[in-house]
């Protein structure tokens, strides 16, 4: 736990935190809850202001710019965690066997490392002159460019009718941008919903202006004299002033895998977020845990005050209760409960556009997962309590 500084005195070993986003602040901010005393040392590859992502995809429509999302900086942070925060630096290697980070000549010892070091989002093959300008938009920064590029223009392009892809779309239509989503799903959010729900997303979504160019992208994007193009598979031909990728997001395992630490589609942890290095630990969207990615805000904070708890001497397991997700397409508002990937049984749906209320059983008639869109929202506590116990 102890090293030597410059004098010879005993140091404590600090508790290395990779990632600023609110997994990385939020279990700096649990151990100061809980009186941990040892330094701790926060790193992130952005400007380490504090901010809620998912504030991202609602804050065009209020006008906000990427400094009002902001809540703090870097030096308001450090001060109020007691912490040093280092921004715009990227850890280069994890040496575990000694206990060590690399940045560039560097090598910084901790007692223990935390990886909160998040995801990235994942680009649809995409080739021709305009691919490499399609913007994605995964944290402030992101944001700030997004917002620019948006200026003076009308026609905008979102590849990507899942959970992200129509929150920009419904946003962009608040800010009166004519909007066109395009994507090989079915039905939109057609990972998280059943296709009732979705239809009453698009009908309302389409109600406000959005054109939905399902079941077909090739990927083609062309630079126009005015903007870009892209012919689709179906033979339509979209026109945009901008193009906007929302396929969804892949863990940051890279440097966990380089390490020789345990990944599979994330940084795979046990219940307590230790991963297969000892004394590392792995939390937010780049962890994997019980053998599932949990890229929402809900899991990542039961996973802070786990790690918290168990780097201040209480060993803890995170236990998930139920997490509805809510999602904030405003002009159809939907909240959802998927069953886990793959299980057995089958949605029964009812309502209409106004909303839906969907229900999956699973084979022993148990309630394992639910949706409510539009004006079904109201019902999503009574069916929490109806869902079949976690684990059960
Ligand atoms: C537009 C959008 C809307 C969303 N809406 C919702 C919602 O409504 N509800 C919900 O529950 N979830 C939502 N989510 C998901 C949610 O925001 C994420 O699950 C959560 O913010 C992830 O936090 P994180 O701290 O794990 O990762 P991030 O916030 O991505 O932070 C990762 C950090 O790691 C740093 N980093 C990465 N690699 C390195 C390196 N090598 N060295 C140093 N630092 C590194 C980065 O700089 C960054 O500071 C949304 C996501 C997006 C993109």
């Amino acid at each position: 736990m102890y090293l030597a500084d410059s004098s010879g005195r005993e140091m404590m070993k600090p508790i290395v935190i990779l990632g600023t986003g609110l997994a990385g602040y939020g279990v700096a901010k649990e151990l100061r809850k809980k009186g941990a005393s040892a330094p701790l040392i926060l790193i992130t590859q952005d400007d380490g202001r504090f901010y809620s992502k998912p504030m991202l995809s609602g804050a065009l429509g209020k006008g906000q710019d990427a400094d009002a999302l902001a809540s703090a900086s870097a030096e308001k942070m450090a001060q109020d965690l007691d912490a040093e925060v280092r921004v715009h630096t990227s850890v280069d290697a994890i040496d575990t066997a000694a206990a060590e980070i690399t940045i560039g000549a560097e090598r910084i010892a901790y007692a223990s490392l935390v990886l909160a070091v998040g995801s990235s989002p994942i680009r649809p093959p995409m080739q021709g002159s305009g691919a490499e300008d399609v913007l994605s938009v995964n944290n402030l920064g992101d944001y700030a460019r997004f917002r620019a590029a948006l200026e003076g223009t009308k026609r905008v392009a979102v590849i990507g009718p899942g959970l992200i892809g129509c929150e920009f779309a419904n946003d962009l239509l608040q800010i009166q941008r004519d909007v066109t989503l395009i994507g090989p799903d079915k039905w939109p959010i057609s990972a998280l919903l059943p296709e009732q729900a979705g239809r009453a997303l698009q009908q309302s979504m389409a109600q406000a202006g959005a054109q939905w160019e399902l079941e077909t992208f090739n990927g083609d994007i062309e630079k126009t004299a005015d903007g870009y193009r892209t012919e689709l598979k179906n033979g339509h031909v979209v026109e945009a002033d901008l193009i906007l990728s929302a396929v969804g997001v892949r863990a940051n395992i890279g440097l966990a895998k380089e390490a020789g630490v345990t990944v599979n589609r994330g940084i795979v942890t046990d219940a307590q977020m230790q991963t297969s290095a000892p004394n590392v630990y792995a939390i937010g969207d780049c962890a994997e845990a019980h053998g599932r990615n949990l890229p929402f805000v809900a899991p990542l904070l039961l996973q802070t005050k786990a790690v918290a708890a168990t780097l201040t001497g209480t060993p803890t397991e995170v236990a998930y209760p139920h997490m509805p997700v809510i999602i904030k397409t405003t002009l159809h508002p939907i909240v959802t409960l998927p069953p886990a990937p793959g299980a057995a049984g089958a949605w029964q749906v009812e309502g209409d556009a106004e909303g839906v209320l969907g229900r999956f059983h699973n084979e022993a008639g148990e309630m394992i997962g639910f949706c409510v869109t539009g004006n079904q929202t109201a019902q999503k506590s009574a069916l929490v309590k109806q869902m079949a116990p976690v684990g059960g």
